[in-house]
């Protein structure tokens, strides 16, 4: 994870913010919103083609971010064409930017400003806006019918991480971007090539430039170009279509786009799937063994959100960076129409050795935005957690503490609401065989038909002969529950060492966890309750509120699911019997219509919102939200890919 610089905007006019890195504006003066409107929805047939498009969501791409007044000009008229023709096909919009300097909050707020016809849309934007890291980050907006995927990132080194899926993904581009005179380096070939690439067929494309290197870049990678006058007296601009390819491809993918799903599971894996899943307008069948959601790993009392970083800035920490924002904004958004006990309280994370003390200073010396996670002296973590701390440590100041299962349940609830979900409970899966294409799931004293599936059991959906090869772990974990006192009371913020320590909820506070692998038992043992103890005095045994930390037998155990790269596993199931080896990863095949959604660990809080995404715009051929390689990363069969492409046999059994 490379850092990002910022933007550097002159603010000498008010109204015309500059950037210095460009030496350009970032918007016009006067008409900024009128010129967007004329330059790239009029010449990409916008509105109008809404009305004919036949597909559920239209996705418009765009070169520079900036402030983000292309994005709320299409999404007003996104507003209007939606009120105007409720049953049109068109149901959702899909906005994907790339940003190399990514403006902040701030700066955006004076921007916005010069707006207020589009005050509540950039409040939203405002109140989600991510921090300045790397790749790709998911907001999901108007309810989740507006999806915005801000990538921060140079375009040329982005475009190439973007997954075209099968047939292309984008419907129109907006070729923003300050001009080519003053941002040479932008406007590449390899830019015009990436755009045919990640485009279906027939996409259009707009620019507000008819620079004759453009013209001549976008004709060699394939566009018909057609000129126009500029706006309101300025020079030419470009805009043109790619042909149009045989209309079986498209009709493929029109007809995959609304078959049913049927998820099995009934934890934070599934209900976001769901979730994600109705949203799309998808209809989902859920089956859960057993009486209710949420009796696993999702059904305790509280639990952390908080991302797993590292000064490196690995594919762990590049994935829980992007994963981190898009779980709070779920969180947020949920909260405002469900119940959900939790408490938007920042985590403190302090060091209980010399290698955690080492890790910690590096994080906090990473360069990371402080937003996500910054350093604090012991004084500052005592006063943010208003009990005393002895050590320095980290902030996540975005952090929360969050009831997982009424996370679980309003996500359910929420995935209701739209009518299309329906849960079956007391259902466990005994066999799934794949039946001519469509998958039969056979619940013992029923069977059910399904074109797509996503597993969504936990460490059980290893158990089935689809899935035997996936290497996943159960390790059981119990949490324990004191009673708030005097001191552990003041508690105002989550507490990370060995193990957890949440501040109370009802009067008693949480902190765990045992960490037993291998054991998928979920008893209560004195055994655990002893472990969690001692993690709590290795922790904070030096402080003297810590004896007020009395360990009775209230707790939970429950067992998650885990893989050893500590990433989860999400998207299509790799067709293990045909995989042999000498073959290449390219050479292998997925079982089709089979996805899963598992080994979320610990720190399904953090991503099940984000391999939710991942899975549902998989199923329905949607941009992604995380680049290929990542994808690749969370491939439920990695281990036996890499395998492949080592030249390694393939370990059976
Ligand atoms: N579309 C924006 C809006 O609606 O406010 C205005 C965009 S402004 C004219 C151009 C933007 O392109 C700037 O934010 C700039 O940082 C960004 N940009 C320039 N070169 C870029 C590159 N190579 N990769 C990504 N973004 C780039």
């Amino acid at each position: 994870m490379s850092h990002l610089t910022p933007a550097n905007i002159d603010w000498s006019d008010p109204a015309a913010p500059l950037s210095t890195q460009f030496g350009d504006f970032y918007f016009s003066k006067k008409n900024g919103a009128a010129e967007t409107e004329y330059v790239f929805l009029h010449h990409n047939h916008l509105p109008g083609r809404w009305q004919q498009h036949q597909q559920s969501l239209f996705t418009v791409a765009e070169t520079g971010f900036g402030t983000g007044l292309n994005f709320f000009v299409l999404w007003r008229h996104f507003q209007q064409f939606r009120r105007q023709h409720p049953s049109a096909a068109c149901q959702r919009l899909h906005f994907v930017s790339v940003e190399k300097y990514p403006l902040n909050v701030d700066d955006l707020r004076r921007a916005h400003g010069q707006w207020p016809e589009f005050a509540d849309l950039a409040m939203q934007l405002r109140q989600h806006y991510p921090p300045a890291t790397q790749g790709c980050h998911r907001l999901l907006l108007d309810n989740g019918q507006i999806v915005l995927d801000l990538w921060f990132g140079d375009v040329l080194d982005t475009l190439p991480q973007m997954d075209a899926g099968r047939n292309g993904v984008v419907d129109a581009w907006f070729l923003d971007g300050f001009t080519p005179r003053k941002n040479p380096q932008m406007w590449q070939p390899a830019l015009y090539q990436h755009m045919v690439r990640l485009s279906r067929p027939g996409g259009s494309f707009a620019t507000f430039t008819a620079a004759s290197d453009v013209r001549r870049g976008l004709q060699a990678a394939g566009y018909q170009v057609k000129k126009a006058k500029g706006f309101m007296g300025k020079r030419e601009m470009i805009y043109g279509t790619l042909p149009m390819d045989s209309d079986a491809a498209d009709s493929d993918a029109r007809s995959r786009e609304l078959e049913p799903v049927s998820i099995v599971g009934g934890g934070m894996a599934a209900a976001s799937t769901a979730l994600a899943l109705c949203r799309r307008g998808v209809q989902v069948d859920l089956y859960c063994a057993d009486d209710a959601p949420a009796q696993g790993a999702s059904g305790s009392r509280q639990g952390a959100l908080y991302p797993l970083l590292n000064a490196g800035g690995d594919a762990l920490s590049q994935f829980y960076s992007q994963a981190f924002p898009l779980a709070r904004q779920s969180l947020l958004q949920l909260a405002e129409q469900h119940t959900i006990h939790h408490g938007l309280s920042g985590v403190l994370q302090l060091p209980v050795d010399d290698r955690s003390r080492d890790k910690i200073r590096k994080l906090a010396g990473s360069g990371l935005p402080s937003e996500l996670v910054q350093g604090v002296s012991a004084k500052q973590g005592s006063e943010l957690a208003g009990v005393p701390i002895d050590r320095d440590g980290v902030y996540y100041p975005q952090g929360a503490w969050i009831c997982p299962k009424d996370l679980t349940l309003a996500m359910l609830a929420e995935a209701e609401r739209t009518g299309l979900l329906s849960c079956h409970y007391q259902h466990p899966l005994q066999a799934l065989h794949c039946d001519q294409g469509r998958w039969l799931l056979d619940f013992g004293h029923r069977t059910a038909h399904a074109p797509q599936v996503v597993l969504a059991m936990g460490a059980s959906s290893a158990g089935l002969a689809a899935t035997a090869p996936l290497q996943l772990n159960p390790v059981r974990g119990q949490t324990s529950y004191p009673e708030a006192q005097d001191d552990t009371a003041k508690l105002q913020t989550v507490l990370c060492a060995d193990g957890y320590l949440v501040p109370s909820m009802d009067g008693r506070l949480t902190c765990g966890a045992s960490f037993v692998r291998g054991d998928d038992n979920t008893d209560w043992r004195e055994a655990d309750r002893d472990e969690i103890r001692q993690r709590m005095t290795r922790s904070f045994g030096a402080l003297a509120w810590h004896t007020q930390l009395e360990l009775d037998d209230s707790g939970r155990a429950a067992v998650r699911a885990t893989v050893r790269d500590h990433l989860p596993l999400a998207g299509p199931v790799l067709d293990w019997d045909n995989t042999q080896d000498g073959m290449t990863p390219a050479q292998t095949r997925c079982q089709p219509g089979l996805y899963l959604l598992s080994g979320l660990g610990s720190r399904g809080l953090c991503s099940a919102s984000l391999c939710a995404e991942l899975l549902a715009s998989q199923l329905l051929e949607e941009p992604r939200p995380l680049s290929g390689d990542q994808q690749a990363r969370l491939a439920p069969g990695r281990f036996w890919l890499r395998r492949l492409a080592k030249g390694q046999p393939l370990l059976h059994g």
